[in-house]
C-alpha cells in the first residue's frame, strides 16, 4: 500500500514561486551592485585621471624644467612665471 504522497497546494508553490523570486532577485542584485563597485573601483581611478584633473606635464617654456600644471593657465613653481596650454603644449604668457 503506497503511503498518501504529499501534495502540494497551489498556496504552497505560489509561496515557494515568491521566495524564489525574491531569492534570485537577490542574487542578481548583489551581483550587479558587486560588478558595479568593481567597475567603479576599476574605472574610477581611470576616469577621474583622464577626465576631471586635466592635468599637464611637461618642460617649462621659460625655463625648461619638467613642471606640471592645469589647463588653461598655471604658474612655474620653479621661476614663478605663467605657463598657459593650448593643444596640449605649454606656451609662454608675455
Ligand atoms: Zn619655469
Amino acid at each position: 500500500m503506497a503511503g498518501n504522497p504529499a501534495k502540494k497546494t497551489p498556496v504552497q508553490s505560489f509561496i515557494k514561486g515568491i521566495f524564489a523570486a525574491t531569492f534570485l532577485s537577490a542574487v542578481f542584485l548583489s551581483v550587479g551592485s558587486f560588478l558595479l563597485a568593481v567597475i567603479t573601483i576599476v574605472l574610477g581611478p581611470v576616469a577621474s585621471l583622464t577626465l576631471a584633473t586635466q592635468s599637464y606635464r611637461g618642460s617649462c617654456p621659460h625655463c625648461g624644467n619638467d613642471v606640471c600644471g592645469h589647463a588653461p593657465v598655471f604658474q612655474c613653481h620653479l621661476c614663478k612665471n605663467k605657463i598657459s596650454v593650448r593643444d596640449n603644449s605649454f606656451h609662454r604668457i608675455v
